[in-house]
């Protein structure tokens, strides 16, 4: 998609006039341009890090409608989120997979069965789908083998979905790229342009290179998600707000393993908690609580929040001993939250807000299922400011159809090229003659192949080596000590293809590895852990 040099292609056009400026390229971001760029609006997206590099990297990767929010009386909510939910299932498979939910009941437990039931059979009404059905202990420990057997009377089973949110993020970028708009990573807007009060444009810098431009639209969106009240600030406008960080640990799959995914509440504060499997690996999360550290650092899970996720699973899966020294990475985001001065965090509202202050659109909070609605709400918000805008069909396919046949000789299942359709879209079939011999076939122990590392480093805008194995492909995520093993390999995949020199690949190495110490592993003072390091 970004072939050598279109850095410089987008450069050269950057400060022509343009109908959208979107700020942030995250979902929400991402979103945006998707559905401006298919209405043939002349659209810019600019991201400070690499694309997806905030929260939209580093979330549970569930589609869903949360039963939690149904809990909490949000109908509305919920039920836009199942039903995106189905149109994700349906028109982007590969992408958006079904994923199993088991829910344990025990003995005394609040809430119990009849609760849950009926909270299930709303969540399927509202998503038009029967999916629940509740299981007896004997057949429950079926299900879920090793979950504490005393007390439990049994429990549900219902259908959601999951993603890899990274990919999304990059999907919903390529296509709109391929329908003519335009996005650039490592650009940051570092100042909003006004005149007469109203923000007309924006003050670009890019990192690196430490270009510069002033860069005028119709229309200014802030699509920074946890980061929006710095450009609100500038309009003044009052911090709105509420950063609240969420962590999960990663167990290889084989010291926790699930075939789908289980929910319970913690034992000591009774909020839920999820183990699910993800990408042949375990993720248990999540935390929910404020994050005091900077923005522009990488969130990292605190040993606090180690001691309460190992808790909950500790409590669940008694028979499976689990340690510290088990967890094979971390990670942590920012949620995006509008602050309602609520004490306890998991009350405030995860609904998606638009604000104009000073010309400034502000679109933030919501969740990552409902990305296309926010999307739609955040164009009709200036449909009076984009004169002959057209009204988007909201029954057209989020991502385009991508019906492709597997390409003749090449020896991938099914599932692989359904996989390579749902996360590539129509570049599949390039990435696939592009690879060289012995690259169709998956790295060991994961599901992604070889030829993405250099699909990826070709044609996917990577600029450094933690885009490379964060975010396209997530070998940092899912081999030990983030892909240490693999790098002479990869190195050899993917340094033609970047055209780093020896030193440049060295100086990589090197920062990814103290990030993926920092961010992506165990804090210090977790007991019995010794550091491990990515170089
Ligand atoms: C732990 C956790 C779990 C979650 N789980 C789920 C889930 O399972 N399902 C679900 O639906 N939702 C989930 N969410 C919510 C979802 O991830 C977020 O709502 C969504 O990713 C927010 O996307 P965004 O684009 O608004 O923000 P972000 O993804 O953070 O994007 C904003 C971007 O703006 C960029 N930016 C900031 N300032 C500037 C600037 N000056 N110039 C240029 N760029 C800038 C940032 O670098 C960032 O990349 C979860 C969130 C968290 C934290």
């Amino acid at each position: 998609m970004w072939q050598r040099d279109w850095r410089s292609a987008v450069w050269a056009q950057i400060d022509e006039p343009w109908d959208l400026i979107i700020i942030g390229g995250g979902v929400t971001g991402a979103g945006i341009l998707r559905e401006a760029a298919r209405l043939g609006v002349r659209a810019l997206l600019v991201e400070q890090r690499d694309f997806a590099w905030g929260t939209s990297s580093r979330s549970s990767k569930l589609v869903h409608g949360g039963l939690r929010y149904l809990k909490e009386g949000k109908l509305r909510l919920t039920r836009n989120a199942v039903r995106e939910r189905e149109r994700l299932l349906e028109e982007a498979p590969g992408l958006i997979d079904p994923l199993g939910f088991l829910l344990a009941t025990y003995k005394g437990d609040r809430p119990g069965r009849w609760t849950y039931k009926v909270g299930l059979s709303i969540y399927d009404l509202l998503a038009l789908r029967w999916t629940h059905r509740y299981y007896s202990a004997a057949d429950f420990e079926m299900l879920a083998p090793h979950l504490a057997p005393e007390g439990l009377r049994g429990g549900f089973r219902y259908g959601d979905a999951q993603t890899d949110d990274a990919r999304l993020v990059l999907r919903l970028i390529q296509e709109a790229v391929a329908d003519g708009g335009v996005a650039i990573n490592y650009v940051a807007v570092c100042g909003l342009l006004r005149e007469k009060g109203r923000v007309t444009g924006v003050r670009l810098r890019e990192e690196g290179s430490g270009r510069e431009a002033e860069v005028r639209a119709r229309v200014v969106v802030n699509a920074t998600g946890a980061w929006a009240d710095r450009l609100r600030r500038e309009v003044g406008a009052p911090p709105r707000m509420r950063p609240l960080r969420g962590s999960h640990l990663i167990f290889p799959a084989w010291r926790l393993p699930v075939a789908q995914a289980v929910g319970f509440l913690h034992p000591a504060d009774r909020r839920p908690v999820f183990v699910f499997p993800w990408e042949g690996i375990t993720l248990v999360g999540t935390t929910d609580l404020d994050h005091e550290q900077p923005l522009d650092e990488e969130p990292a899970i605190s040993a606090e929040e180690v001691d309460y996720l190992l808790e909950a699973v500790r409590a669940e899966f008694p028979g499976l001993g689990l340690e510290a020294r088990d967890v094979m990475a971390t990670f942590a985001g920012v949620r995006p939250v509008v602050g309602s001065e609520r004490v306890d965090p998991s009350r405030e509202s995860r609904d998606h807000v638009i604000w104009e202050e000073a010309g400034l659109l502000t679109v933030t909070g919501g969740k990552l299922t409902t990305f296309r609605l926010i999307a739609l709400d955040a164009l009709e918000a200036v449909r009076s400011r984009l004169p002959g805008l057209r009204v988007p069909g909201r029954r057209t396919p989020v991502l385009n159809p991508v019906h492709l046949p597997k390409p003749e000789g090449v020896h991938l299942e099914e599932a692989q090229w359904q996989r390579l359709l749902g996360r590539y879209g129509s570049d599949a079939p390039e990435l696939v003659a592009a690879a060289q011999a012995g690259e169709l076939v998956p790295v060991p122990g994961l599901q992604t192949l070889w030829a993405e590392l250099r699909w990826a480093a070709r044609a996917e805008a990577v600029e450094h080596l933690d885009d490379l194995l964060l975010r396209r492909v997530r070998l940092g995520l899912l081999l030990p000590e983030g892909g240490r093993q693999l790098l002479p390999a990869i190195r050899a995949i993917v340094l033609p293809e970047l055209g780093w020199d020896e030193a440049r690949w060295e100086s990589e190495v090197s920062a990814y590895s103290s990030l993926w110490q920092r961010a992506y592993y165990l804090p210090q003072g977790v007991a019995g852990v010794v550091p491990r390091g990515a170089s």
